[in-house]
């Protein structure tokens, strides 16, 4: 005779791209329609939940910078908690998991609980959104390589690997720099940068708010508050900026 045994749900970590919803992959989208419970964070746009079942349970736990609605030791608990009550609990975040997104904090506690776990990535910011700015990463006039960073400290400060980042030909893209741009800025001249280097910051990259300003190292801070850019923002720095006048797409959409 075989006896039941109680078995927990599964999570799945789910990276929901951007913010334009045609930017999920096939397997995320499948994943939100069968959920029961989805778990998500403030980036994950309104049209990504529009794929999730209505009979679905949705958590919002929040993540902005300086109004956590949720503690990450909380959350963790939180899905270890739904994967006892329910069989498919997605946790959903914006761009990849992966990429400055706790994302192994919350499996590494899956793991102590024994809970079993799937990972689905998703486009990241810095791809989606250097994509739909019309800014190549790479280009073999300008960069061979591209460092991804954040320019978000506990302590506000950015100490950052300065001389690394102002080497020739590479691309950098800082996520969470928004607070802290006029002192990466700063920084980066200070370390040799030349004043003149371009720097591009994108707001609500890849849908219908998305705002570009373009600038330099020396001006791009004065640009940003003029232009009244808020959260959440990509920075991006380095020669490929000078590409986004001819390359632009988005905004010249019919
Ligand atoms: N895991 C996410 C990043 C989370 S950190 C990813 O892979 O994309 C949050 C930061 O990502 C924001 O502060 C901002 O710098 C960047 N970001 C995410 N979505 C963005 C968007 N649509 N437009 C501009 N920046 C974005």
């Amino acid at each position: 005779m075989t006896r039941s045994i109680a078995r927990s749900g599964k999570v799945y970590l789910v990276g929901a791209g951007p913010g334009d919803p045609e930017l999920l992959t096939l397997r995320a989208a499948r994943l939100l329609e069968t959920a029961d419970v989805v778990v998500y964070d403030h980036l994950v746009t309104d049209a990504i939940m529009d794929f999730v079942a209505p009979e679905a349970l949705r958590i919002c736990v929040g993540k902005q910078r300086n109004n956590h609605t949720l503690p990450q030791e909380d959350i963790n608990q939180l899905l270890s908690g739904l994967a006892n009550t329910h069989q498919r609990v997605v946790r959903l975040k914006g761009g990849d998991p992966f990429i400055f997104g706790r994302g192994g904090e919350e499996l590494q506690s899956l793991v102590a609980n024994g809970i079993p776990f799937e990972v689905v990535p998703g486009v990241t910011a810095a791809c989606g959104v250097s994509s739909y700015a019309g800014i190549p990463l790479t280009h073999r006039d300008y960069a061979q390589s591209c460092t991804f960073v954040t320019g978000h400290l506990q302590d506000g400060s950015t100490n950052l690997d300065w001389t690394t980042l102002v080497r020739p030909r590479q691309t950098v893209v800082i996520y969470m720099g928004l607070g802290g741009l006029e002192e990466i800025c700063r920084q980066m001249m200070q370390h040799g940068a030349r004043p003149e280097l371009g720097v591009a910051v994108v707001q609500d990259g890849t849908t219908e708010s998305q705002k570009v300003i373009c600038g330099t190292l020396a001006d791009i801070a004065t640009r940003v508050a003029d232009g009244q850019l808020r959260s959440p923002c990509l920075t991006i720095i380095g020669d490929v900026v000078r590409l986004h006048p001819q390359l632009q797409w988005f905004s010249r959409r019919p």
